[in-house]
């Protein structure tokens, strides 16, 4: 018989887990160059979660205390049935969630917003990694960025806060991380930067684009009155207020600075393997475990996964290293 389950969420280092993140595609229509490699093989789609499974997890996690849930990939808003998960999630907010969030390239948002705001989604993070429509098209091997920012102010127009993500990027956008928040400061939006991870083979070497954001940062100080923000979200990111403005900016340094200890946060993948790090390969499949032994077992094996959630990442980066993790972030859910 299945034991009975703990009805909270507690690691065995004691950090108790209120945040889901779920990538409900790997799939993507953009191949971001420090993300994905030019000829990607992606899961079949039969290997895929459906959507009822999706939302049954997702519920029994609400139901032991998860009160934040966002949804990622691979591109969240390419799988066909992404809507209807976002309206059943969606009425579980306030009523068990806090917050029901998405991150999203954007370029099909415009089509979307409405209907996540009208789900109950407040804020979407949107990937950004220039401004300059070349560069742009380049680092994402063919995205449109028209198409992208009209998607940003259609989110806007339909009462969607915006946060944008910027993945540092040597040679490629580190000149324009200056101009991108003064960007987002003239839009009103948040901006968090992040330090590229080694997370699944690419077609470059990530060391050749890897910035310490101590290095961004450094430069931003030049220009921005930044004051430290004591914001936290349990989540990687350090906090600074750009003065005499409404933005915040974050900093996400995986390699620079370890944020493990706070750590509030599991992943479930496309496939249904929860992650219960990162920067680990171990997982347990709730897959399975729904489908064989119903709520119990899926009970069980997210307890398990709280037994073997570590206690850190190790990431590095070196030159000519296999990455540390086989699986790209949008198998996980960035
Ligand atoms: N497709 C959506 C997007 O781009 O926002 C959601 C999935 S994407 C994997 C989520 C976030 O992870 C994006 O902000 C992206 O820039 C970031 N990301 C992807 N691969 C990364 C890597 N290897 N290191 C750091 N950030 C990465
Ligand atoms: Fe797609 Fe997002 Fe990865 Fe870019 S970062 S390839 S948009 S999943």
């Amino acid at each position: 018989m299945a034991s009975s389950p703990s009805p909270s969420l507690v690691d065995a280092h004691g950090r108790t887990i209120r945040y889901l993140r779920i990538s409900v595609t790997d799939r993507c229509d953009l191949r971001c160059r420090y993300c994905m490699a030019e000829k990607m093989t992606f899961l079949p789609r039969s290997a895929l979660l459906q959507l009822e499974e999706i939302a049954v997890i997702a519920e029994r996690f609400i139901a032991r205390g998860v009160t934040k849930i966002r949804l990622s990939g691979g591109e969240p808003l390419v799988r066909r049935d992404v809507g209807e998960l976002v309206t059943r999630l969606g009425r579980h907010v306030g009523a068990g969630l806090d917050e029901l969030t998405m991150t999203t390239n954007g370029t099909r948002l415009a089509e979307h917003a409405p209907a996540l705001f009208a789900a109950g989604i407040r804020r979407v993070n949107v990937s950004l990694d220039s401004l300059d429509a070349d560069r742009f098209r380049h680092i994402t091997r063919h995205g449109d960025l028209t198409q992208v920012l009209g998607g940003i102010a259609a989110a806007k127009a339909a009462g969607l806060a915006v946060k944008i993500n910027t993945v540092a990027l040597a040679g490629l956008n580190e000149d324009e991380i200056p101009a991108i928040l003064r960007w987002c400061v003239a839009e009103r939006h948040d901006l968090s930067l992040i330090e590229t991870m080694p997370l699944g083979a690419i077609d470059e070497d990530r060391v050749d684009r890897f910035v310490p954001l101590t290095r961004v940062f450094e430069r931003l100080e030049r220009e921005f009155d930044l004051a430290r923000d004591g914001h936290r979200t349990g989540g990687p990111a350090r906090y600074w207020r750009v003065d005499g403005s409404g933005t915040r900016l974050g900093l996400i340094s995986p390699l620079t600075a370890n944020f493990c200890d706070g750590c509030n946060r599991v992943r479930l993948t496309t496939e249904g393997k929860l992650y219960a790090c990162l920067g680990h390969d171990d997982q347990v499949d709730l897959k399975a475990a729904l489908r064989d032994g119903g709520l119990s077992a899926l009970d069980d094996a997210i307890d398990e996964a709280l037994r073997i959630k570590p206690r850190r990442h190790d990431f590095s980066i070196e030159r000519g290293a296999t990455p540390a993790v086989a699986r790209h972030m949008s198998v996980t859910g960035g």
